[in-house]
């Protein structure tokens, strides 16, 4: 079973009015478990308001409908919605009552306008919607294609109708709620390729299902399962979970909003180490994401110089000769070395050398000392960015003791 939304509103389409409600109603349905396949904006005219909702009837087994049942001549979603599921529009009295209630209530008089919206198809039901005066119904397709469910716009008046009156409705007719739960497991450093190659077999299931998110230098992968209940859904993102961390296993630096900084600022403090850097590649960039992260206190120098030239002269290294500039990899040890505090790491991140190859290389207790190549270098933001999880990433697995993933 999955649902469809039908957004009513010339408005919407002009770009004068953000669609609040449609982000509503998907959280709502979503929330229960039903899926939502498609989302049409159609404006207040009542031959395409028909034509949408019946393609939507077509491939959906509950369409739901927000707008358009106010009492102007341009609120047309009443007879479209009786049209697509092939009913007449039909005079209730009942619903007039209600309607000229609910304005006494507001102290106002019903107008002779409103009295058009005592006008249903034939054999729906009215869903009560105290919190405005425009009814609200359901009505079954005489078809059997599905069910619409008509809401007002005002999205005060939607908001209620759906939670009190709709979402009980679908709940039963679903034979109860389904509840969704979303895991994000963070990678780095291992390039979304990778982690597809790594667990692409298991994106074919469907509950759980899984997504890659790649972003520069790191993929995220989203687990969602439903169940019955929420341990259920739990339960079947755990399994998941535990399967996708035996492939990726130290690729994976954190989970949710975690970021990278953050989990290598919280590992250096757990450890009492400090941190150290020399960079000619990202211009200071490592560093600031470690203090915007508010992990300042750990780093002990970093220093950003222009170019590899400048950065040796400023640690006081010398100048390099040729052999070191077309195999810089014990340049970069000594230089990591060189920034180092007495009980902590060095990071070093030069270059470009030549053919723009850049190095990250790292000195660490126990006279640990690594270098090795990363990306090309180009003056670009995601160039950069992708140095900065490079190095970040070089300091989490020193400190785990770990430098090897089974993607690399
Ligand atoms: P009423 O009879 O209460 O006016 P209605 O069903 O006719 O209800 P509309 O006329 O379509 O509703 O919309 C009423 C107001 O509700 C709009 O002017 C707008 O402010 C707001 N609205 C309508 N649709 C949306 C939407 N999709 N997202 C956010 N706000 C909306």
């Amino acid at each position: 079973m999955h649902a469809e939304l039908v957004i009513v509103g010339t408005e919407l389409l002009l770009g004068d009015l953000v669609d609040t409600n449609a982000q509503f109603l998907a959280r709502s349905l979503r929330d229960i478990g039903l899926d939502v396949l498609y989302k049409t904006t159609v404006g207040d005219n009542e031959a395409l308001i028909t034509e949408v909702i019946n393609i939507a009837l077509d491939r959906s087994d509950i369409v739901i409908t927000s707008g358009g049942l106010g009492p102007t001549l341009d609120d047309v979603t009443r007879p479209a919605i009786a049209k697509a599921t092939g009913r007449k529009l039909v005079y209730s009295a009942e619903l007039e009552r209600q309607i000229a209630d609910r304005f006494r209530a507001f102290g106002r008089k019903m107008s002779e306008n409103n009295r058009r919206q005592a006008y249903i198809p034939e054999g729906a039901i009215p869903l009560p919607n105290p919190a405005g005066t425009a009814p609200c119904f359901l009505s079954e397709d005489i078809g059997g294609r599905g069910i619409v469910i008509a809401l007002p716009g005002v999205p005060r008046e939607l908001q209620y109708t759906m939670d009190k009156k709709v979402i009980p409705i679908l709940v039963e007719r679903m034979g109860g709620a389904r509840f969704t739960k979303v895991r994000i497991l963070r990678t780095c450093a291992v390039g979304e390729s990778n982690v597809d190659r790594a667990i692409g077999d298991l994106m074919v299931s469907e509950n759980p299902a899984i997504g890659l998110a790649a972003h520069a230098g790191q993929t995220d992968i989203r687990i969602t399962a439903r169940g019955a209940s929420e341990d259920e859904a739990d339960a079947r993102i755990a399994s998941m979970e535990q399967e996708i961390r035996k492939r990726l296993g130290i690729a994976i630096y954190g989970t949710e909003r975690e970021t990278l900084p953050e989990v290598v600022g919280r590992l250096l403090t757990t450890k009492g180490l400090k941190l150290g850097i020399v960079d000619t590649l990202t211009n200071g960039q490592l560093a600031r994401e470690m203090a915007e992260a508010g992990f300042e206190e750990v780093l002990s120098t970093s220093s950003s110089f222009p170019d590899v030239g400048a950065a040796l002269r400023g640690l006081e290294l010398g100048q390099p000769n040729p052999s070191d500039l077309e195999e810089p990899e014990e340049m970069l040890e000594k230089a990591a070395s060189s920034v180092a505090p007495p009980s902590g790491l060095g990071l070093a991140l030069l270059g470009p050398f030549h053919q723009n190859s850049t190095f990250v290389a790292i000195s660490g207790p126990g006279n640990t000392k690594l270098c090795k190549p990363t990306r090309g270098y180009r003056d670009s933001n995601y160039s950069r960015r992708w140095i900065v999880v490079q190095g970040l990433d070089w300091v989490r697995r020193v400190i785990l003791g770990e430098l090897s993933s089974p993607a690399d």
